[in-house]
């Protein structure tokens, strides 16, 4: 009962951190935005009386349902060419993270030093590992390797350290999370979903608003509260069990390559054994129940993402 007491003051209550890569790239339509709808969603947010903040500022706001950050993987050119004159166009702050191995040596698709130093002018910078890897399927030696090479080029480059990091594809588990979290305090992952004063600031929930995606119904979801287990064996989840600390009656939940399964709650208790094989490596369990959601990344043969 306590939880629940603790917990209902807030139901009111979202921030939303959006995420985006691709800007007016049409050879990548899944992982583009055009410039045109970000505008729009900018506009709309504007009229409506929302607060913009970079992520390192919307953990002090993550109790604000006024409050959105908006944030971009990879250090894309077309960013630089195509979104950053709309952020500063309405003075928008935004995160973007950077592909450190992707700008040091100047591959195609992506920005240099030189232009991520005027990109700063307008936002901050964070980490998007060196070489983009999945962190999941490295030893921790590995994982301390790639992270202290991007962050000593980006230091050496840019002079300073920064605060943030963004995991490669959204991928973790509770062991790659304890790595990263030793060098960065700030963490966001690609699990959609909105923020509150439980929100931990090194698992920070985002919304892609790539493709076709629907901002509207992104903007009124509210983060459900729920403790979620997943039990795996040998690439099949046997079990997917927990806790809502939300007074509701059921959940929907949702497995990647499986679909929806509707689950009533006993003492805010469920259990559901699907005995599924995952079919893909990267896959989602999300849990939701009207306008609210909560999710988390499952790796085929991982463990857990996260425990609440
Ligand atoms: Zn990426």
């Amino acid at each position: 009962m306590k939880k629940i007491i603790l917990f209902l003051p807030l139901l009111l209550f979202a921030a939303h951190v959006f995420v985006l890569h691709r800007i007016d790239d049409i050879r990548y339509p899944s992982t583009s935005t055009s410039s045109k709808k970000l505008e729009s969603y900018i506009i709309y947010l504007k009229k409506h009386g929302y607060k913009f903040f970079t992520v390192s500022e919307i953990t002090q706001h993550l109790n604000d349902s006024k409050a959105v950050a908006f944030s971009i993987d990879d250090s894309y050119k077309s960013f630089y060419q195509n979104g950053l004159k709309v952020f500063k166009k309405y003075k928008i702050p935004f995160t973007l993270f950077v592909y450190v191995k992707a700008t040091n040596q100047k591959w195609g698709d992506f920005v240099g030093w030189k232009e991520l130093k005027k990109i700063q002018k307008y936002g901050e910078l964070g980490i998007h590992s060196y070489a983009h890897p999945h962190l999941c399927k490295l030893n921790n030696k590995e994982i301390i390797n790639d992270t202290k090479k991007a962050i000593n080029i980006f230091k050496k480059h840019m002079g300073y350290v920064p605060k943030l990091y963004a995991y490669p594809y959204g991928e973790y588990d509770d062991r790659v999370k304890k790595i990263i979290n030793s060098f960065f305090k700030i963490i966001v992952n690609q699990n959609p979903g909105a923020l509150d004063s439980t929100t931990k600031i090194n698992d920070i929930d985002r919304f892609a608003l790539v493709g076709k995606s629907n901002f509207l119904q992104k903007l009124k979801t509210k983060k459900l509260h729920a403790k979620i287990d997943v039990i795996q064996k040998n690439g099949e989840i046997t079990e997917i069990k927990g806790e809502v600390f939300d007074k509701i009656p059921f959940i929907n939940l949702y497995i990647t390559g499986f679909g929806v399964k509707k689950i009533n709650l006993k003492n805010n208790h469920f259990s559901f054994k699907p005995h599924f094989k995952l079919k893909k490596y990267r896959n989602r369990v999300i849990i939701s129940y009207n306008n609210k959601i909560i999710s988390k990344m499952i790796i085929k043969g991982g463990q857990n993402a996260r425990s609440f």
